[in-house]
């Protein structure tokens, strides 16, 4: 009998299937092919809150855990998916430097923060007034560790195809799947979740982001961009840039609206040519409380969730998936603020309406 089954492969589906792997535990990863988000997102690594300079929630901590893990995924793995590259966030105003020092001051964000604004010109970029720099920060390069970490996977541990929550039979101390025995199954389905017929109760609003890929040959590589949007260096010329935030529209498809915003944000910020690559779309599992959301079904001990990863899965799902994994393994307790159990009135009246 397996030890659990995990559906989806994303960073959730990949994480927890790194913390089963080191313990030597038998897993089955199911997932289709489309994409999800973590394929479509920058990787950028980054526990401050630019926009209203605050810490994310237990970001020192959870950095902390995610740098040691991506350090580890990459020895083990035999790549470096984790480059250690500073964020320098350009100002509107010359009047903004005044806030970026006195938020440089602040508990928390003081370690990443350098203290004084540089006024430094950059002649790739239209902005000229001055910018601060984030330190210890990254960008994880998502896609290369999902595709490394499968082919390092046995071929019998992963089904490519899509779930069928009908073939799903529950037992009292296992579950059964097509034939395949396991002790627990565990849904790591990205904003697919509101399709799930067990967890499509909890709160997961899901926003829609829209994202570029550009060659741009003069931009330098040195430094993720933060103006309007986030411009991150991802091989030789080609960058990532994005990305749009919308609660409304929950289809996967770009659209040309969404193209054109980050067209006109792209053309106020640089001041060199650049080629557009691609154009994509996804939806981030944003939670109505803004914290993920892991734990047991209330009706179900051996189904688990792992989702809600938001804008920040790179950050937190290495030391959530620990979580996770000793909560179910070892009885341990997940903390409160991320663990389902603050959601159960959501189970017991279904009908609420919170989306
Ligand atoms: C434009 C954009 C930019 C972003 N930038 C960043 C960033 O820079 N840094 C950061 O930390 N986060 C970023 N994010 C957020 C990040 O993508 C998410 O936090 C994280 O990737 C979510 O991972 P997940 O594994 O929960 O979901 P997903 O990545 O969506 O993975 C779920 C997987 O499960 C599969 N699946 C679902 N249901 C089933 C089923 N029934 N059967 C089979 N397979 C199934 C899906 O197809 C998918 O492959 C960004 C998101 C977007 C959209």
């Amino acid at each position: 009998m397996l030890d659990s089954i995990i559906v989806g492969y994303g960073l959730a589906g990949f994480h927890y299937a790194w913390q089963l792997k080191q313990q030597k535990k038998d897993y089955l990863l199911i997932t289709n092919q489309s994409m999800g988000s973590s394929r479509k997102a920058a990787g950028i690594c980054n526990p401050t809150v630019l926009k209203r300079y605050t810490m994310a929630w237990e970001g020192e901590k959870f950095l902390e855990y995610a740098i040691k893990h991506y350090k580890e995924c990459g020895l083990q793995l035999s790549t470096n998916f984790f480059h250690s590259i500073p964020i320098h966030r350009y100002f509107f105003q010359a009047a903004e430097q005044n806030d970026w020092i006195v938020a440089a001051q602040k508990k928390g964000l003081s370690s990443f923060l350098d203290p004084l604004p540089s006024h430094l010109i950059n002649s790739n970029l239209k902005r000229k007034e001055g910018f601060g720099i984030v330190n210890s920060v990254g960008r994880l390069d998502i896609n290369t560790l999902l595709d490394i970490f499968q082919k390092h996977t046995i071929p019998s541990s992963f089904m490519e195809e899509e779930f069928e929550y009908e073939s799903l039979k529950i037992l009292k101390n296992k579950v059964f799947y097509k034939g395949i025995e396991a002790k627990n199954i565990v849904f790591c389905e990205g904003y697919r979740l509101k399709t799930n017929p067990w967890f499509q109760y909890l709160p997961l609003v899901g926003s829609k982001g829209e994202s570029l890929e550009i060659i741009a040959p003069q931009l330098s590589r040195t430094q993720i961009i933060k103006g309007s949007l986030f411009i991150a260096p991802i091989k030789q010329d080609l960058f990532w840039v994005g990305a749009s935030f919308s609660s409304k529209d929950k289809e996967t498809i770009p659209t040309p609206s969404g193209k054109e915003w980050l067209i006109s944000r792209l053309d106020n910020l640089l001041n060199v040519p650049y080629e557009i690559r691609a154009h994509h779309a996804a939806i981030r599992p944003t939670v109505i409380d803004r914290r993920p959301l892991i734990g047991q079904h209330p009706k179900y001990p051996n189904l688990f969730v792992f989702n809600g990863l938001g804008t920040r899965g790179v950050l937190m799902a290495p030391l959530l998936s620990k979580w996770l994994y000793e909560f179910i393994e070892e009885g341990k307790q997940i903390p409160n603020e991320v663990a389902i159990h603050r959601f159960e009135s959501y189970f017991c009246n279904p009908n609420r309406k919170h989306v």
